[in-house]
Parts: structure tokens; C-alpha cells; sequence
């Protein structure tokens, strides 16, 4: 039997259901969530996804605010930006977009971001919470999302084997970290696969879990699956095809129909991991709100 399709959608609906509830419950105590995001420069992708967190934003009932600055933007004028949304009460979750323009460093905008408005987990701070086990920071919103979607399926993680492919800040070490808890949602034994690992097959055929985020259409193939894991495709991939309008279509880096054929889950692009980052952004913007009325 081809595997069953996790419904990333669905889940964020929910997600983004309960998130509408805690932002009717905030505006009892007087407290609109804010979220601000910051785009340096015209990348059309970044543009898009700046747009989208917007809407989903404004969807959830909370103040959205957009900044668009030049690409020629410098390292002083962005800081000082953040320096103003840090000190300002309206705004609950910054995020500045990356990849940010060659004369800025990303590590420094990151680390400037106040901790408790850091709603993309990025901060060493957060990131040191994430890892120590505890849970009153915030986690990226990738792999949080992963973990959720797990969750929602009924995946029991204890004891099994999560290989994840990718190191990178933002989806693979964050990945690992959660898994890795000592909790009823994790408590997997990890291995994280990068591009220097030395026969990647080896390790992804003893997966019960396998999360792929390398950015490399079809690096995932049935061949390279155990029969019955659970296969969660981070991977978004712009590819050419003739038979679409845009002449391109957005394609994982699993090769889909081989796998569907012995995983017995499976994440599809779009549709899967996507929907999920929006939704647990909105998810740590109500949070960093709620958390500002304690801070009070
Ligand atoms: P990245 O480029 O920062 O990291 C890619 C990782 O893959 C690296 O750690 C690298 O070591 C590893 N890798 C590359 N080639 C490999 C190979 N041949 N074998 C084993 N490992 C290999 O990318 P990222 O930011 O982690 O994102 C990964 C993918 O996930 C991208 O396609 C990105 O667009 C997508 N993504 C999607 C979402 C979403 O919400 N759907 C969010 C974040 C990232």
C-alpha cells in the first residue's frame, strides 16, 4: 500500500484556529500580538514569503508590520531598526528575513533581536534553551512545526531511529535538538547526515523517521527508505516545467512516487512542512504576547 499523505494544511489550520482563540482571549487584557518582519532588499522570494506572513498575520487578528528596506541598507541603519522594534509595546515578534544583503551580518542582526521578541528561535539564547530542555523559549519554526505534524499523525517517536539530512541552523541542528528530548513528543535516537557524510543510504535505510531538509531535489530515494518509516520532506525546490503556467513548479528532495511506495507516511511539497512554518510563526507571536503580559 502507497504511504498516507500528512496534511500540513490541515494541521496548520488548526494550529492557526487555536492561535485566533489566544489572540480573542489577549485583547480581553488589552493586548493586540504584533509582528514585525524585515526585508532588506528584492529578493523575489523572500518577497513572497514576507507577503505571506503578513496576510497570515493580519488572518490571526494581529498588528502586521512590514518594513522594506533598500538592499544597500547598512549593517547600522538595520540594527538601529531593530533597536526601535525592540523598545516598541505594539510589537511582540520581530523577524528580520534572510538571506540578508553580503555587507550585513546575519549572526549580528540575530543576536540584536531582544530574546523574548525573537519569535524565529534563532537567538544563541533561545537556541541554548532549545537545547538545554527548556521550554520557555522559542523554538525555530520549522522544526517545531515537524515535531507538531508528527504529533498530529499519531507517530510514536520514543526509541526510534529520527535521521535527519541537514545541519543547518535554521531546520537540521534544531531538528536534532528536539528530537533528541527527553519527552514523549521526541526521545528519538538522532543521527544528522550532512554533505560530507560518507554514504548517506547507509544511514537513511535504518531510519524509522527520516526528515530530509538539503535543499537537492530527489537526494531521497525508495531505495534509500526502510520499509514503513515515516518520511517528512523539509526541502522546497524550484524546478523548470513546461507544463505549468509559471513555467516552474516548487518539487521536494524526496523523489516522491519511489518512496510513497514503501514509507508508510509521508509529507508531499507543497502541502506538507510549508504551511507549518506560518502557522508556528504565528504560534510564537501570540506566545511572546502572552509572555510580555508576565514580563509587565
Ligand atoms: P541549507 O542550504 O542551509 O542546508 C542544507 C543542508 O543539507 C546542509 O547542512 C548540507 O550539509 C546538507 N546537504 C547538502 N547536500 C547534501 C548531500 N548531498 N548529502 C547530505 N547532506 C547534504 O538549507 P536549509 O535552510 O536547512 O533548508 C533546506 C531545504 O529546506 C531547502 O530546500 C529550503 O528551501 C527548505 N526549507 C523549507 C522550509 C519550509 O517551511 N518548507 C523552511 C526552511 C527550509
Amino acid at each position: 500500500m502507497p504511504a498516507e499523505l500528512i496534511d500540513g494544511r490541515a494541521i496548520a489550520k488548526k494550529i492557526r484556529a487555536d492561535v485566533a482563540e489566544r489572540v480573542k482571549k489577549l485583547a480581553e487584557s488589552g493586548v493586540k500580538p504584533g509582528l514585525a518582519v524585515i526585508l532588506v532588499g528584492d529578493d523575489p522570494a523572500s518577497a513572497v514569503y514576507v507577503a505571506a506572513k503578513g496576510r497570515a498575520t493580519e488572518e490571526a487578528g494581529m498588528y502586521s508590520l512590514t518594513m522594506r528596506l533598500e538592499a544597500d541598507t547598512s549593517q547600522s541603519e538595520l540594527l538601529a531598526h531593530v533597536d526601535a522594534l525592540n523598545d516598541d509595546p505594539r510589537i511582540h515578534g520581530i523577524l528580520v528575513q534572510m538571506p540578508l544583503p553580503k555587507q550585513i551580518d546575519p549572526d549580528f542582526v540575530i543576536r540584536s533581536v531582544d530574546p523574548n521578541k525573537d519569535v524565529d528561535g534563532f537567538h544563541p539564547i533561545n537556541v541554548g534553551k532549545m537545547l538545554v530542555g527548556e521550554r520557555d523559549g522559542f523554538i525555530p519554526c520549522t522544526p517545531a512545526g515537524i515535531q507538531v505534524l508528527l504529533k498530529e499523525c499519531g507517530v510514536e517517536t520514543p526509541g526510534k531511529h529520527c535521521v535527519i539530512i541537514g545541519r543547518s541552523n535554521i531546520v537540521g541542528k534544531p531538528m536534532a535538538a528536539l528530537m533528541m528530548q527527553n519527552t514523549t513528543d521526541a526521545n528519538c535516537t538522532v543521527t544528522v547526515c550532512h554533505s560530507r557524510t560518507k554514504d548517506l543510504r547507509e544511514h537513511t535505510r535504518s531510519a524509522d523517521i527520516l526528515i530530509v531538509a538539503a535543499g537537492r531535489s530527489g537526494i531521497v530515494t525508495g531505495n534509500m527508505v526502510k520499509k514503513g518509516a515515516v518520511v517528512i520532506d523539509v526541502g522546497t525546490n524550484r524546478v523548470k516545467d513546461e507544463k505549468s503556467k509559471t513555467g516552474t513548479r516548487l518539487e521536494g528532495d524526496v523523489d516522491f512516487e519511489s518512496v510513497r511506495k514503501v514509507a508508510s507516511l509521508i509529507s508531499p511539497v507543497p502541502g506538507g512542512v510549508g504551511p507549518m512554518t506560518i502557522a508556528m510563526l504565528m504560534a510564537n507571536t501570540v506566545r511572546a504576547a502572552e509572555l510580555s503580559l508576565s514580563l509587565r
